[in-house]
């Protein structure tokens, strides 16, 4: 398989294509994004890298970010973790609220805001310098110094965030958030707020494709079974209330971000991220999806 063609010709094939998505409006920041932009990368486990397009443009990862606190809070309090947050589909949006008070306060799973939420609280509890030690964790796995927080976006997020305040404060009431709301929430935005390219996003996602090894020097990071725990999660949940959509049309495990960032996992093959700004109503790259759905079809490489 050529795959620079392919992703040459995914790229040439869906840059005009009429996209009916809509940039992410409810973090003032995010506004600014050139909605036209367009980037793909392919990563292999054997570090072959692919890129076409605005793949080497940095832009706001958000939710994306929540696999890498998940990853890090399991290191460091393992299957305790799972007590607060559980691991089912929401089948409801991303920040939707109704589910929390009828299960008391338990986040559905822990890529949804509530579930990343109680993962921040974990990462505070845990962490001497939360902020500082979670971006050298993004650091390693992504073998890059120049990955960064955004202060601007926190900042923004901040100013907007009624309804992330609003899951703290409930989860607070339930007991399940141990430290200071607005400090829960500042870790939270930095997460959210983290940059990163195609590029990047592929090369540190590839520790879920590599069995939970890093590939540029073989660390192990978190052992096999939490890796193939992680990606199942991703699979079920990773798209929020469009996660079967996600299985039945690319059929690999995956998480998206409000940025128009998407990236998927084929365990033991190669990771790959797409990123176009326009979102669906669900809240997902309305391009990034499609890319996804022609590029399984056209290598015959989902994981059904
Ligand atoms: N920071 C965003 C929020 O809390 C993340 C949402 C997302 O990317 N789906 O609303």
């Amino acid at each position: 398989m050529d795959y620079q063609q392919l992703t040459d010709d995914l790229h040439i094939k869906f840059k005009d294509e009429i996209d009916k998505g809509k940039v992410a409006t409810y973090i003032p920041e995010l506004k600014k994004v050139n909605p036209n932009k367009f980037g793909i990368n392919l990563y292999t486990v054997s570090c072959e890298s692919y890129g076409a397009g605005d793949f080497q443009d940095k832009f706001s990862i958000q939710s994306i970010s929540k696999v890498l606190a998940l990853t890090y809070a399991l290191k460091l309090v393992g299957n305790k973790l799972w007590k607060r947050v559980d691991v089912e589909p929401s089948g409801d949006p991303f920040n939707s609220l109704v589910q929390l008070e009828f299960e008391k306060g338990i986040p559905r799973n822990p890529l949804i805001n509530s579930g990343a939420l109680v993962v921040s609280d974990i990462l505070i509890s845990k962490l001497k310098n939360p902020k500082t030690e979670f971006l050298a964790f993004v650091r390693k796995l992504a073998n890059n110094k120049q990955i960064n927080y955004n202060k601007d976006v926190v900042a923004s997020e901040k100013a907007y965030g009624y309804k992330n305040a609003a899951h703290v404060n409930l989860m607070k009431s339930f007991k399940n958030i141990k430290n200071n709301v607005d400090e829960v929430l500042d870790f939270y935005y930095h997460m959210c707020s983290i940059e990163m390219s195609c590029e990047e996003l592929s090369r540190t996602y590839l520790l879920f494709a590599n069995g939970g090894k890093l590939t540029y020097n073989d660390e192990r990071i978190i052992s096999r079974g939490r890796t193939k725990r992680i990606n199942a999660i991703m699979q079920l949940c990773g798209l929020y209330d469009e996660a079967g959509e996600f299985s039945f049309r690319v059929g690999l495990p995956g998480k998206s971000g409000v940025g128009g960032g998407i990236v998927a996992i084929h365990p033991g093959k190669y990771c790959i991220s797409v990123w176009s700004p326009k979102l669906n109503k669900k809240g997902n790259s309305f391009k990034g999806f499609q890319v996804l759905e022609l590029f399984t079809t056209r290598t015959e490489s989902s994981i059904f």
